[in-house]
């Protein structure tokens, strides 16, 4: 019996934030694999490890997903044992083909359509009305289900080929930036899942926008690379989730994604983030690089191509050009990463343009920072 009534449904989502390590001492089979000179059947044992209910993290276009069958729960489960992911955050569900979203969805929208005709496959997630085959414990106990098709040929070949949906958030623990690269999935779930595909570098490196359609009004819940603009073009009006425009976050509003009320993205590192004049940025972060330095701490700056050689104090590194914010989204993750790699215990930036893709950016830095922001008059 697929469905539930609500009662059952709150026993099935309550074991809440599971500690870490329960599938510790697994052999996570590594393999790599060109998305450029893919062959199926390369994907054949990772598929066939879905199929048996297995966990298998994998490439694509955003972050590094770590993959389960999205429609038996008890697989589902194994994800957020693996992550540490609280059990009310729930999964996108990846599928091959748009018309799979008829199988998983009911009452569909046209507008659902209007705008997998132009994003998918690519970085949009669509918010739905569930059907009853759409488990509750992937749903973290929502009557929506969100829905992606990826770009990336390397996931797409592997959902077709496994025959079933796969249920995939980001392969890395619990509240630890995203993972861009095999090396991050590798150092998270090593020892606790069966498969890691190595299909090298996630191109664009930040996660799906999400975008809810199963009410009245089409709303965003999360900024990504499919921008507020490039959608209504698509649709017509699109509304934001208030807890997402704010930088100082009210306690009282829920986010309605429920992913985005966790402490995310976050390094081990205190993150800051300095906003103003760039020079006057430049010399508040030096300020207070040698400030800690003198003090025996370790700190990092998360500098772009241009500022890089303004910086003199701790260990500097540029996330990517301000002249391509791709490439500014694509290195934000590692660089978090390399920092926590190199133990550094203040980590100073810039910010960003908060409009279209700057959004998704400083959306996630905010997180990563805790909301620690200082504005230079
Ligand atoms: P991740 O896959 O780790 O990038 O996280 C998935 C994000 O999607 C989380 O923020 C979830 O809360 C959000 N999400 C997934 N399913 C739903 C849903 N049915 N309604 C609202 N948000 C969802
Ligand atoms: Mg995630």
């Amino acid at each position: 019996m697929l469905a539930k009534t609500h009662d059952n449904l709150h026993r099935e989502v309550q074991w809440h934030c599971l500690p870490q390590g329960v599938l510790l001492n697994m052999n996570t089979l590594i393999i790599k694999v060109d998305e450029q000179k893919l062959k199926p059947e390369e994907l054949e044992s990772a598929a066939q490890l879905l199929r048996e209910g297995g966990l298998v993290a994998f490439p694509t276009e955003t972050v590094y997903g770590l993959g389960a069958n999205a429609l038996d729960a008890s697989a589902a489960r194994k994800i957020y044992e693996a992550k540490g992911r609280p059990s009310d955050n729930p999964l996108i569900v990846h599928i091959s083909e748009v018309s799979d979203i008829e199988i998983l969805a009911r009452d569909i929208p046209e507008k659902a359509y209007e705008l997998a005709k132009v994003f998918w496959p690519g970085p949009l997630t669509i918010i739905l009305k569930k059907k009853d085959c759409v488990p509750y414990g992937t749903t973290g106990g929502l009557d929506t289900v969100a829905i992606r098709l990826p770009a990336n040929l390397i996931a797409r070949s592997l959902i077709a080929g496994s025959g079933v949906f796969v249920a995939a958030p980001s392969a890395n623990i619990s509240g630890k930036p995203s993972p861009t690269k095999a090396e991050h999935v590798i150092k998270d779930m090593s020892g606790k899942i069966d498969m890691i595909i190595d299909g090298g570098m996630a191109t664009l490196g930040l996660e799906s926008t999400i975008i809810d359609l199963s009410g009245n009004v089409p709303v965003i819940l999360r900024p990504g690379c499919i921008t507020k603009a490039m959608m209504e073009n698509v649709i017509g009006p699109v509304e934001v989730d208030p807890v997402i425009l704010s930088k100082n976050p009210d306690p009282s509003l829920a986010p309605k994604a429920p992913g985005m009320k966790y402490r995310h993205y976050a390094p081990e590192g205190k993150l800051t983030i300095y906003e103003g004049d760039t020079t006057r940025v430049i010399d508040a972060i030096n300020h207070k690089a040698k400030e800690k330095l003198d003090s025996g701490k370790c700190v990092g700056i998360i500098a772009t191509d241009e500022t890089k050689a303004l910086y003199q104090y701790g260990t500097v590194k540029t996330i990517g050009s301000r002249k391509d914010e791709n490439s500014i989204a694509a290195g934000l993750y590692a660089i978090l990463r390399e920092f926590d790699e190199l133990h550094m215990e203040y980590i100073y930036t810039e910010s960003f343009a908060d409009n279209s893709l700057g959004h998704a950016i400083m959306n996630r830095l905010l997180k990563a920072a805790g909301y620690r922001i200082v504005k230079m008059e």
